[in-house]
């Protein structure tokens, strides 16, 4: 053998070694053995919630990392020392789900199937699968047959597409081809997601085509001003083409009245959008699908299922209450893709997603589904939302915590409180109690700025928490605010 030759055979070895079925079962088993032990450390709280370093200093870790024994189960070990856990129950900060152990495993399963999903042939169980998941939450939103949709990478991304439809349908003239130079704006409450604002600014409306409805003392728009704005805006000749409403809002979890929305944009002919990211899992609960009243009648509604419904990310149902809008998004010719660029084609789903290559997102859902039935959606929403209740009537309790408002979800904001300091006074020292919180990594919460003022943000993502980590963390809330700050 030449060298070259001896060079192209050692890579070939390396190549079997990598796709060997032999080396998948073994790393497998043992993958599977640490996640397991992560799970029960996490749960029993025998890790802690995170092990926080500055930036800058993992960053320095990670570049100078040696993975001596060649074992990628060394690696992920390092990985979960150096991550948030958030199987531990005390993690009660982002939106992000402690996901089902079951649908985890089915994404390690769709990893390694990898089908595409862009055309029906590269993925045929999947795309069918999907549209079956689909069905079904058309049905639980109230849109029936005439509902469809399609499962996409993430709430932003999806905000952006039903947006993106929402102005073919609307504006009538062929934007696809010819552009627009109309001004064309969206209404939204100030207190929606940021990715919505983006989402404008992506589609060319600049500042003047995002307009913030104000929100009254529950944090959600005042739907009574609807029409005021709407009159300004067409006296300086932007036209709205939209309403978004939050279901609920990210920051303090509270929902716009859908009700109203959908009246207003019947009325003026808009487009009427939800983005229930957070909170559209709640069309599985029973006790609380009531917040969601109205939802049937939104031309689009978003639903992250990687937040409340149990699925690692990314998952996202983006759904039309007419089908044929799901089409109107993108009129591009890719022949090499589909047959026809007129039909719908449901199967080939490149036709109305963003993405092309997306991820086999459907089975996931269906897996759970399959195994443990639709009740299961309801119990956890049931359970998440009851848990905020829970903390906001132990959080009352206290002297020196103050609620942000009532809260209808699993996500609560409240303060540190005491009446002879100023706001400011008490901004820096709730500021103080989070970052404490955030070094210690006993727990996890965030933080929000609610009218000027800093409230510490919880939300309730594990079925495990319980009365008493609340009980713990407002005893560590109190205990932290008596300290001096300076
Ligand atoms: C989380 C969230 C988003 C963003 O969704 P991603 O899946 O994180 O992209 C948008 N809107 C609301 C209300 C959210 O809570």
């Amino acid at each position: 053998m030449t060298f070259l030759e001896v060079i192209i055979y050692i890579m070939k070895d390396k190549l079997k070694e990598i796709y060997s079925s032999e080396n998948f079962k073994e790393t497998g088993h043992e993958l599977v053995e640490l996640l397991a032990k992560y799970i029960s450390d996490s749960e029993k709280q025998d890790i802690p919630v995170n092990n926080y370093m500055e930036p800058n200093e993992q960053l320095e870790y990670w570049r100078n990392y040696k993975l001596d024994d060649k074992n990628p189960i060394t690696l992920f070990q390092d990985i979960i020392e150096k991550s948030i856990h958030i199987h531990n129950p005390k993690y009660i900060g982002h939106q992000v789900s402690a996901p089902a152990p079951l649908a985890a495993l089915s994404n390690l399963f769709t990893a390694l199937m990898n089908n595409s999903m862009a055309i029906y042939e590269m993925g045929p169980a999947s795309t069918a699968i999907e549209k079956a998941v689909v069905e079904e939450i058309s049905n639980k939103i109230g849109y029936g047959e005439k509902g469809d949709g399609y499962i996409t990478s993430g709430g932003t991304l999806a905000n952006l597409t039903a947006l993106l439809a929402a102005r073919a349908v609307i504006v009538k003239s062929d934007i696809w081809e010819t552009g627009y130079n109309e001004k064309l704006a969206v209404m939204v409450s100030e207190e929606a997601h940021y990715c919505v604002d983006r989402a404008c600014r992506i589609m060319g409306f600049g500042t003047d085509g995002i307009i913030k409805i104000p929100v009254g003392d529950k944090f959600t728009m005042k739907t009574e001003l609807l029409g005021e704005y709407f009159a300004k805006a067409e006296k300086e000749e932007i036209r709205v083409i939209a309403v978004v409403g939050s279901a609920p809002s990210t920051s303090t979890g509270m929902h716009d009245d859908l009700e109203a929305i959908a009246e207003f944009c019947s009325e003026k002919k808009l487009w009427f959008h939800i983005d229930g990211a957070h909170g559209g899992g709640a069309i599985y609960s029973k006790k609380y699908k009531h917040l969601l009243k109205g939802i049937e009648k939104a031309d689009s509604v978003v639903i992250d299922a990687h937040k409340m419904l149990m699925m690692p990310s990314l998952m996202t149902f983006l759904m039309f209450k007419n089908k044929m809008d799901s089409y109107a998004t993108f009129s591009q010719k890719a022949q090499y893709l589909w047959e026809s660029s007129d039909e719908e084609e449901w199967y080939n789903m490149a036709k109305r997603t963003f993405e092309c290559t997306k991820q086999m997102m459907g089975v996931k859902f269906y897996t759970l589904l399959k195994v443990y039935g639709e009740e299961v959606f309801n119990q956890f929403v049931t359970n998440q939302y009851d848990l905020g209740q829970e903390l906001a009537r132990l959080a009352k309790m206290r002297n020196n915590i103050q609620l942000a408002t009532e809260p209808e979800s699993n996500i609560v904001c409240f303060r540190y409180f005491e009446p002879k300091f100023s706001n400011q006074e008490l901004n820096q020292r709730n500021s103080y109690i989070r970052s404490k919180i955030l070094r210690k990594g006993d727990f996890y919460i965030v933080q929000t700025l609610l009218n000027d003022l800093v409230y510490m943000r919880a939300t309730i993502m594990n079925p495990l928490t319980t009365s008493l980590i609340f009980e713990e963390l407002l005893d560590e809330v109190e205990k932290l605010g008596c300290e001096k700050t300076s």
